[in-house]
């Protein structure tokens, strides 16, 4: 194991403005390997914890360490270099919809200057890792809600990141397309990324079988090895 590659926060309190604390006093830490999700009702700040780890937000309190990174630090000179360890998957796929799906993973490696030998021989392969080397030439509007998320969660790991993060992917979904996300996460942490997921979907938590982190009102409510989802009032 490689102890560097672990993410933690340590006393996090994200206050957006004085009538709202997103997050107060939040720790824990990730471990390389972990499948984590993050679970609680809406509003209970899962997209907070989300923003503070791809640094779209500051914490108002606390430090967050990830890799050599003190992300509560860092310069807006920093962000890419450091935004390159993490792959990010929305609800709503965030796919450029006048591109081709191999556009749309061959454009994440042209912004990164990849040469384009690379990228011909690269877009094929990631998109063969998520099932989807059929649909190469389809545009978005040409695929189910499914398949533009395994299209996002393609170009989530171009760069190969060391952590995945996904907010509500499944939420635009139905349950058979739910299910063959959560396997592709399972099949990506296997293959040695630290996954974090943040739903509301007690269904997957009960079944996954990971750690879980329960939040409510912006606090940790519960962390267990192998959690359950339940929420209490
Ligand atoms: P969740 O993802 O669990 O639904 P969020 O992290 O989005 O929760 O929100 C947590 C709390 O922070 C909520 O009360 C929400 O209204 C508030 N909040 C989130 N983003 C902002 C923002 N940009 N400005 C003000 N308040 C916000
Ligand atoms: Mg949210």
């Amino acid at each position: 194991m490689n102890a560097s590659n672990m993410i933690t926060f340590q006393n996090i309190t994200k206050t957006y403005n004085k009538h709202s604390t997103a997050l107060e006093n939040v720790s824990f830490k990730i471990n390389p390997k972990e499948f984590v999700s993050i679970v609680g009702r809406s509003g209970s700040g899962k997209s907070t914890i989300v923003k503070l780890i791809t640094a779209e937000e500051k914490p108002t309190n606390g430090r967050i360490i990830f890799d050599s990174y003190e992300v509560n630090k860092l310069r807006f000179s920093q962000l890419p270099k450091y935004r390159r360890l993490i792959g990010t998957i929305f609800q709503d796929f965030r796919l450029l919809n006048g591109k081709t799906v191999f556009e749309n993973i061959a454009f994440a490696l042209e912004v990164e200057g990849r040469p384009q030998k690379e990228i011909n021989e690269f877009v094929p392969q990631i998109l063969n890792l998520v099932g989807l080397d059929n649909k190469m030439q389809s545009f978005p509007y040409e695929l189910s809600g499914g398949e533009k998320q395994r299209v996002a969660i393609a170009r989530a790991m171009i760069n190969q990141p060391e952590v995945i993060v996904a907010d509500e992917p499944t939420g635009n979904l139905d349950p058979f397309n739910t299910w063959e996300i959560i396997k592709l996460l399972m099949k990506l942490n296997e293959m040695g990324s630290i996954i974090i997921l943040a739903t509301h979907n007690k269904e997957i938590i009960n079944t996954l079988g990971h750690r879980v982190i329960t939040l409510n009102n912006g606090k940790i409510i519960r962390d267990e090895e192998h959690g359950r989802f339940i929420l209490t009032n």
